[in-house]
């Protein structure tokens, strides 16, 4: 499951990174997560708490920024959102809209630390 290799690379890095700080606890992880990104936001949750169990990172919390898409139309030459998902035109022209601003991301913005 893709989610579940994801949850755990981020786990294993904020783990990395509340060590180096000393032990720490990492209370939180904060991502923003595009609906481009090809992430199912609900299985990446589940992951995580099942990625966490048993590990210092139990109880910490996943927070995800959902990020909308965001496109270029070139002839209106502004940044818009699409149609839909499924249709990347322009809402206004409907001219198709490939280039995509926003919306595939998917990094983590900060971690929550005691
Ligand atoms: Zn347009």
């Amino acid at each position: 499951m893709h989610e579940l290799s994801i949850a755990i690379s981020m786990v294993d890095m904020a783990a990395e990174e509340a060590a180096q700080r000393g032990d720490v606890k990492v209370n939180a992880i904060y991502l923003k997560l595009g609906a481009m990104s090809g992430v199912v936001k609900d299985a990446l949750l589940f992951s995580y708490d099942v990625v966490c169990e048993g590990t210092p990172m139990e109880g910490s919390r996943l927070v995800i920024e959902e990020v909308p898409i965001i496109v270029f139309c070139p002839k209106c030459e502004i940044e818009t959102a699409p149609v839909s998902i499924n249709n990347l035109c322009c809402p206004t022209c409907e001219t198709p809209t490939p280039q995509v601003v926003r919306g595939r991301e998917m990094e983590v913005t900060a971690l929550e630390i005691e």
